[in-house]
């Protein structure tokens, strides 16, 4: 089959060599994990439990009565010892619940398997997707059962899968595709039913031939299921992308997937309900791979939701050298860090440490009008543009060239032989746009 891609887009150099290869290890409890009651798209949740009380694995500690939330559960079991801010990867202080572990791993009594999976309705998998608080975990963190309802006057026909993972670095999804391939198509199958679709697509970059023969092996004889694969392209899963590459369907300026009558979830996140809705479990811990030339022995790891990054990185061997930059996610739409005292959360893909070589800042220089930025945006933008209204406060004139459309992935800055920050100018642009649209509703 020909591998399917998008417009635009870049080639980077995927280093993914150091972790692609190697079983995904599974760590045992940290001696204390930090659980923050917002981590997701959405509504902060409210503790549920205080300081002193004894809580179990699975045990739900945290929820909001908002539409759109997600509830957060114990990762282990032990006593809660605080509820207190702590800082997260987005760079904020977020109300979190410090619980130190007893080492003993007792589940909650809500977790046990579903005997009667097959005759769940559609309502009742997205309650109990819900009830798990399970969110996409490529990295937005949006609640996956808001995005499986669609809104008054859309319906979905078609589930995709994203199992692109086309990232630099980053080989959580694929090693996930490798060694759980029934999971994930599991997965596929509850989601179909809780849509009511009755096709999904599961695409995956062809830079993973294993993955693409293990899931194609688990969908064998499901005809509702086909696996895609896909070029080799940066940012070949955003979702806009994704969609394009695979149905040649173009989701309009300013709208969102189910515009088109799809709806887009990450492997990870499908393995993730399957485990919710046959074996009880709610999203407690996920796969992070941990990465860069900064870390003694790169891997994937299998982590406590809450466990603290400084935790895993010793974990994993510790520093090899001091790290110049620190990364939550991918290099490309990934935040770097001032701190290792974060915790891993449920979207937290990847821990990069990157040396000087790799995180030497450049200075920006003057465009030179090579045109390589709007060749290189899939969104079909015209990024110096954008850019240089954000820089000179002109943001009504980024908002007229359609800012409001960039997916943020950074492949105008990648590829700019100038080294212009135009995704950072890009974002200021959104925001200050935002803010507007912000303050014109509330007058
Ligand atoms: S303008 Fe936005 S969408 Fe286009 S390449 Fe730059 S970051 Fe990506
Ligand atoms: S890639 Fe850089 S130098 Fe080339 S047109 Fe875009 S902003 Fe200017």
């Amino acid at each position: 089959m020909v591998a399917k891609t998008f417009r635009g887009g870049v080639h980077a150099h995927y280093h993914k060599e150091d972790t692609a290869s190697k079983p995904i290890r599974r760590l045992g409890p940290p001696a204390r994990v930090v659980i923050p009651l917002h981590q997701h798209t959405g509504a902060p949740c409210e503790p549920l439990v205080k300081v002193g009380d004894e809580v179990k694995v699975g045990q739900k500690i945290g929820d909001s009565s908002a539409r759109l939330t997600a509830p957060v559960h114990s990762s282990v079991s032990g006593k809660v010892v605080a509820i207190s801010p702590h800082p997260q990867a987005g760079g904020r202080d977020v109300l979190s619940i410090v619980i130190e572990s007893d080492g003993q791993e007792t589940l909650d009594e809500h977790v046990e398997p579903r005997a009667d999976v097959d005759s769940l309705k559609a309502d009742e998998i997205k309650a109990i997707i819900r009830e798990a608080g399970i969110v996409g975990l490529g990295g937005a963190a949006f609640p996956t059962y808001f995005k499986l309802t669609p809104p008054p006057g859309k319906s979905f026909d078609t589930v995709i899968l994203n199992g692109a993972e086309c990232e630099p670095y980053l080989s959580a999804d694929h090693r996930l595709m490798v060694e759980r391939p029934g999971d994930v198509v599991e997965g596929a199958k509850l989601l179909l039913k809780a849509t009511g679709v009755t096709k999904a697509y599961i695409g995956i970059e062809e830079n993973k031939p294993d993955a693409i023969e293990a899931i194609s092996e688990a969908a064998k004889g499901d005809d509702r299921i086909s696996v895609v694969p896909l070029k080799v392209k940066y940012p070949q899963g955003a979702e806009k992308q994704l969609i394009w590459a695979i149905l040649g369907r173009e989701v309009p300026s300013g709208g969102l997937p189910v515009d088109v009558g799809v709806v887009v979830n990450n492997v990870g996140t499908a393995a993730a309900v399957k485990d919710a809705v046959v074996s009880g479990m709610p999203l407690v811990e996920r796969v992070v791979t941990v990465a860069g030339s900064c870390v003694a022995e790169p891997q994937n790891v299998l982590v406590k939701v809450g466990m603290l990054v400084s935790d895993l990185v010793e974990a994993c061997g510790g520093c090899s050298s001091p790290p110049a930059k620190v990364i939550i996610g991918g290099p490309m739409m990934g935040t770097a860090q001032f701190t290792m005292d974060i915790p891993v959360t449920k979207g937290t893909s990847g821990v990069l440490l990157l040396n000087e070589e790799e995180a030497a800042p450049v200075e920006p220089m003057a465009c030179v009008r090579c045109g390589k930025c709007v060749e290189a945006c899939s969104m079909r933008l015209m990024p110096l543009w954008i850019a240089s209204y954000a820089e000179a406060g002109r943001f009504d004139d980024a908002e007229r060239m359609n800012a409001l459309d960039c997916i943020e992935c950074g492949c105008c800055s990648f590829i700019c032989p100038s080294r212009r920050r135009l995704v950072q100018a890009i974002r200021l642009a959104k925001s200050e746009i935002m803010a507007k649209r912000r303050k014109a509703q509330a007058s």
